[in-house]
């Protein structure tokens, strides 16, 4: 963003992770199937699939709106766990964006801090618990370090996708506390989370989406 970010930018970002999703749909399907049952990459598909037809049909003219419009279409049409929790984080970010027309980096990261306590408030998931938390947190965190950093947008949002794709590797080893797969137990070790894998997709949309 250059520096700033408009509706077109967020409607950038929806199609990137929709495609990103398309793209990845098998393989998060694979890594629901060996710690749930095996609907995540369907599930995602179609939501984001949905969230772009409403986008479509109703042009919202704040990042705001769209975000909220994202948020309230993925929790209608994703059922599970997965529905009402990103559901809830996009609509968090919208709300923490309000009227603005054009969102600066900081605005950005707040949002993210605010979708991250959204999530945490409704799936009363901690970091190690091997869910989507453990990649949205240190996304959360790389990102507004880098704006206190200062570095250039498409720094902190290289900084923030790598640190989300850090976290959905490090849940292989944990022990699921939360969701489906806590009802493994130990068996639930040795595998990705497909939540926080999903959540590293988003991160690198954004990346995608701020280059184009
Ligand atoms: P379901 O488990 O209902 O089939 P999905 O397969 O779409 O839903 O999503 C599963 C993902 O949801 C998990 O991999 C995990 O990342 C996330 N998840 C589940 N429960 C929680 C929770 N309480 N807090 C945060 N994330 C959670
Ligand atoms: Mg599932
Ligand atoms: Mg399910």
């Amino acid at each position: 963003w250059s520096p700033l970010v408009n509706t077109q930018f967020f409607a950038a970002w929806i199609e990137e992770i929709a495609a990103a999703v398309r793209a990845r749909r098998d393989h998060l399907t694979q890594l629901d199937a060996a710690i749930g049952d095996a609907d995540h990459g369907a599930n995602l598909d179609r939501g984001f699939t949905a969230a772009q037809e409403a986008l479509a049909g109703a042009s919202p003219q704040t990042p705001g709106a769209l975000l909220v419009l994202v948020g309230s279409t993925l929790i209608r049409k994703v059922g599970g766990a997965s529905g009402p929790l990103y559901g809830t984080a996009f609509r968090e970010m919208g709300k923490a964006f309000g009227e603005a027309a054009e969102i600066s980096p900081a605005e950005l990261s707040a949002g993210l801090n605010a979708a991250l306590a959204g999530v945490q408030r409704l799936g009363a998931a901690a970091e190690g618990d091997k869910t989507m938390v453990d990649a949205l947190a240190p996304a959360a965190k790389a990102l507004a370090q880098a704006v206190r950093d200062g570095l250039k947008p498409e720094e902190a949002l290289e900084a923030a996708a790598a640190a989300a794709e850090q976290g959905a590797g490090a849940t292989i080893p944990l022990q699921a506390r939360k969701g489906r797969a806590s009802y493994l137990g130990p068996r639930s070790v040795g595998h990705e989370d497909p939540g926080a894998a999903s959540t590293a997709l988003l991160f690198g949309a954004l990346k995608a989406a701020a280059s184009r």
